[in-house]
């Protein structure tokens, strides 16, 4: 997940993902999910039921996923829109995904094309300097990002907790410096399961501080990083610059060089030399992967299966978002693996733009819209590779009780939980809004933002029998939901 939605909606989908994940659930309903779940009164026929546990075994037992993503982690590398790697990622998963005998189109996208530079920022001036010495600060440029001067630009330090400390600074001790909102990530909502809401609360300002200062005549604005990396790792991600502000260089803080500078701008002048020289050049062509596995009843009828192909430079985007991609794929191939064939399509997308502009959710969304009663569903996993737990469902209520079948099959590996969700992921959040249900794994999202957008989004971070876990979860959520009798509310 990430990015860049860069908008509140991507935020109160994390806080809702983060408020429905284990830590947020009650005594009851907890003492609820240890008992065996209750025969439902809802029926798939036996054969279904039986087709299910199959799928879910198979998934269980295959190394498909995992071979995948080490492919596109280990082999194409980050994959950031309008990046030659993007583009073989796209020309590789639509490779596979023939090969499985899918067929595949590619969608047309165009997307945003903006290139990273140098990133570098010293102290040059502050308390106990030591003559002749400066002090390097580890940041990383915000996606989107404008420059500064190819030398860099100086300037004194501002730092402020929030926009309320900023604005009561006033602008006469904020124009021509540098502000640094240092937001902290709250490791101990993420260690409980809240996850979400530490990421929702800190990566506010690494959306809108840019333009919140430059209102106030700053001159470049930095973010203490969002997510609860240590090692002095920063976390990228989209800046947001507002219509009626000027635009000014925006770079996330590695953590403990957060604490630096406020430690040592509580005792005097601190002056930074900051250059970032990131390029944004004109929008680029891209693709949506997609991927169809015709149904044998209904074959207008689409379910679809993903995640984004897209992801930050840093890393190798094996979390965010190879993980979802890979899970998508699997569902397709297990279907080939033991020869079944789903009522509905089933239609295996891999989005362009989920990290800096969405464009992939959006085209596809325009693309389709005279179709949109068709889609009978749409499923993306977004969140990494952690255990899961089971399913979100963005839609009616009334479709929780039409998935019991499948929560009493997926119990057996821990993953029975079945919760509303006013979010699920950002690519099919445009389906979702037009009525189409939505799903998406519930898992396990303790670590997820120590290395989410940062350079250690690698594949050494997914464990192999967690994502064969989460293969199993959408695989047969998908193949339940292409096949299932009953239709879903919307
Ligand atoms: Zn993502």
């Amino acid at each position: 997940m990430s990015a860049t939605i860069q908008s509140r909606t991507r935020i109160s989908l994390i806080l809702t993902i983060g408020l429905l994940s284990l830590g947020c659930i009650s005594q009851t309903s907890l003492a609820q999910l240890s008992r065996p779940a209750p025969p439902s009164p809802v029926q798939y026929p036996p054969q279904l039921i039986t087709e299910i546990k199959k799928i879910q075994q198979a998934a269980l037992d295959s190394d498909y996923a995992y071979r995948q993503l080490a492919h596109l982690s280990n082999n194409i590398g980050p994959r950031l829109s309008g990046s030659a790697q993007a583009q073989k990622a796209v020309e590789y998963v639509a490779a596979e995904l023939r090969k499985l005998g899918l067929e595949v189109q590619l969608e047309k996208v165009m997307v945003p094309h903006w290139v990273r530079g140098e990133e570098t920022a010293a102290l040059t001036e502050y308390a106990g300097m030591a003559p002749g010495t400066t002090q390097k600060v580890v940041l990383t440029a915000n996606g989107g990002s404008v420059a500064t001067p190819k030398e860099g630009l100086t300037a004194d330090v501002v730092v402020v907790n929030n926009s309320e400390e900023l604005q009561a600074l006033g602008r006469e001790r904020v124009a021509g410096k540098i502000v640094l909102f240092n937001a902290k990530f709250d490791q101990r909502l993420a260690d409980n399961g809240f996850a979400g809401p530490a990421y929702g609360q800190s990566v506010l300002y690494r959306g809108i501080g840019a333009s919140t200062a430059a209102r106030l005549g700053a001159v470049a604005a930095l973010n203490r990083s969002a997510g609860g990396a240590d090692y002095r790792l920063p976390h990228t991600g989209s800046v947001r610059y507002a219509d009626d502000a000027p635009k000014i260089p925006a770079a996330s803080v590695a953590a403990e060089d957060a604490d630096l500078l406020a430690h040592l701008a509580s005792e005097g002048r601190v002056r930074m030399r900051l250059v970032l020289t990131p390029q944004t050049l004109p929008d680029a062509v891209s693709y949506n992967v997609i991927a169809d596995l015709k149904g044998s009843e209904h074959p207008e009828q689409i379910v679809i299966v993903s995640g984004h192909l897209d992801s930050w430079d840093l890393g190798t985007g094996a979390l965010d978002d190879g993980a979802g991609v890979v899970m998508a794929m699997q569902a397709a191939q297990l279907l080939k693996q033991i020869r079944l064939r789903p009522k509905r399509t089933i239609r295996v997308i891999a989005w362009m733009n989920e990290e800096n502009g969405l464009m992939g959710g959006r085209t596809y969304l325009i693309n389709h819209k005279a179709d949109i009663a068709n889609h009978f569903a749409a499923i993306e996993a977004d969140i990494g590779a952690g255990h899961p737990f089971g399913v979100y469902a963005q839609g009616k209520p009334e479709i929780l009780p039409l998935l019991q079948p499948l929560a009493v099959i997926l119990q057996t590996q821990g993953a029975g939980v079945t919760r509303i969700a006013a979010e699920t992921g950002s690519d099919i959040g445009p389906l979702a809004e037009a009525g189409v249900p939505a799903f998406a794994p519930i898992q396990d999202t303790r670590t997820y933002f120590n290395y989410h957008h940062t350079g250690a989004d690698t594949l050494d971070k997914v464990n192999p029998k967690e994502l064969q876990e989460n293969c199993a979860v959408v695989a047969t959520l998908a193949y339940t939901l292409a096949s299932m009798p009953q239709s879903l509310p919307r």
